[in-house]
């Protein structure tokens, strides 16, 4: 997948851009062909590549209990992830993980700067692998600029052809996995190969499928630079400790070319011999030597460029490396300070909510009741000389089997009897029921007009779920 970084003795394609340059904001967007390089941080890309996409395209497929493991079933409110059901009243847990995943993002950045951008972001993932389809089809970063600025020919035309039918492949094949999250996916297999793929099952795929092509094939970078808002305050979660990758100006300037086997000291100059291979490999195509810039993902590209350059003039690795700006700039006490109030502050904050939410997920009851009271009539006296409160119950099965549930009515000092409703009910996994419910009592026994009472149900069948709800109960007195 790398191309052979060239002789190194004179400078193959120059780079001058440590000098200042004016820039036109509105010039047209230059193509970045990026240069593929390999080596160690590369090989930790392609590992999280790996890791990110099977577990991308695999997931839908994975059985839990009888039925996908992972499904949004929007239609039917009825989200499952693994031994979890969530329904719509249970949106506060989405919330919950949303402020967890913000703040690890925090913290991680403060630690790590973008790693995220760099190894697990799926722009960053689905682009490369388009990179890496295009340079099968295209050629190496040379070969793919000539052809770029060569007239259509067949052989244009047909690598072209490629490339693209490469892309819309892996684009078709992310939107088909994208809304097996949605609809089961099996389903949408079988529904497919019979020819009956509902519309709008097929509109959301070829939507995704679009959205990939487009993101990845064409837009590439200018999503990172203008699109993703998190490149543009990422800066502000930097600290001078957090881990950037960086050029070490002290030890590379002044760069310039000079005979492999020598010295930068021998030549006057620093260890950058000003090959413009870190500016290649790099798919923003900004220079590193610049400083650090909002637009660098950290994907370290030029970090290994830098050190099969360094290897090849026999002089030390890290010329562009992961450091600090303390350590770099050689500022305080010159060493690497891990633990910092901002990262212990964002990492007990993320202990304490990733402790709550677990807690809260292993002891939710699967099984919630709520009860309204009837508004015709506040209450009525029966004929048997009773009072008699009328109620509707909403009872929902939260857990992913069926279950059997007793429905019972207390109140302290006061025998309450279930005159009206079922005493049993019977609900499929995850079944909302409406049943209406009527009490009791003795006017002999009433204190007060207005007593509490709480109505429970208790599942029945060996699964020892239970929930209650808080009402009252009325009477002339
Ligand atoms: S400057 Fe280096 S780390 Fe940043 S995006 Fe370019 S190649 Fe990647
Ligand atoms: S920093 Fe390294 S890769 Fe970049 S121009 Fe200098 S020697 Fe070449």
């Amino acid at each position: 997948m790398s191309e052979k970084i060239p002789s190194l003795d004179v400078s193959p394609d120059p780079v001058k851009v440590h000098e200042p340059q004016m820039m036109d904001l509105y010039a047209k967007r230059e193509k970045i062909h990026a240069r593929s390089i390999s080596g160690f941080f590369q090989n930790l890309r392609n590992a999280s590549l790996t890791i990110t996409m099977a577990a991308f395209f695999l997931l839908p497929w994975l059985n839990w209990d009888g039925r996908q493991a992972v499904l949004f079933n929007l239609p039917e409110r009825h989200f499952y992830i693994f031994w979890w059901t969530f329904l719509p009243q249970d949106f506060f847990f989405l919330s919950w993980l949303f402020i967890i995943a913000a703040f690890t993002l925090f913290a991680v950045t403060v630690f790590a700067g973008r790693v995220w951008c760099g190894y697990t972001c799926p722009q960053t993932v689905w682009t490369k692998v388009f990179m890496w389809i295009e340079e099968k089809a295209e050629g190496n970063r040379n070969a793919r600029m000539r052809l770029d600025k060569a007239p259509m020919s067949v052989g244009k035309f047909l690598r072209r052809t490629v490339k693209h039918t490469g892309w819309v492949i892996v684009a078709l094949a992310t939107g088909l996995a994208f809304i097996g999250y949605f609809t089961p996916v099996r389903d949408i297999w079988h529904q497919i190969i019979t020819g009956t793929l509902d519309f709008w099952m097929g509109f959301w795929m070829l939507f995704f499928t679009l959205a990939t092509y487009l993101n990845a094939g064409w837009m590439r970078e200018q999503i990172c630079l203008h699109v993703c808002p998190y490149g543009r305050f990422q800066s502000v979660m930097f600290d001078s400790d957090t881990l950037i990758i960086s050029y070490d100006h002290h030890r590379g300037e002044s760069r310039g070319s000079r005979k492999r086997g020598t010295t930068g000291a021998e030549n006057g100059l620093g260890d950058c011999i000003d090959c413009g291979m870190c500016v290649q490999v790099c798919p923003t195509g900004i220079d590193i030597r610049d400083g650090l810039q909002f637009e660098c993902i950290q994907c370290a590209a030029c970090i290994d460029a830098c050190d099969s350059v360094m290897d090849q003039m026999g002089y030390e690795r890290g010329l562009v490396r992961y450091t600090t700006e303390n350590l770099l700039e050689k500022k305080g006490d010159g060493k690497y300070h891990f633990l910092r109030p901002r990262l212990i502050g964002y990492t007990a904050a993320l202990l304490i909510m990733v402790s709550a939410l677990l807690f809260a997920l292993i002891t939710r009851v699967p099984l919630s009741i709520e009860a309204l009271r009837d508004r015709g009539q506040l209450y009525r006296e029966t004929t048997e000389g009773l009072i008699e409160n009328s109620y509707t119950l909403k009872i929902q099965n939260k857990a992913q089997k069926d279950g059997r549930y007793l429905i019972e009515a207390s109140a302290p000092d006061l025998t309450l009897e279930i005159a009206g409703g079922p005493r049993e009910i019977a609900l499929a996994a995850g079944e909302l029921a409406t049943v209406p419910l009527t009490l009791v009592a003795d006017p002999a026994d009433i204190s007060k007009p207005s007593l509490p009472i709480v109505i429970r149900v208790r599942q029945i069948d060996g699964g020892g779920a239970e929930a209650d709800t808080d009402n009252t109960f009325l009477s002339p007195r």
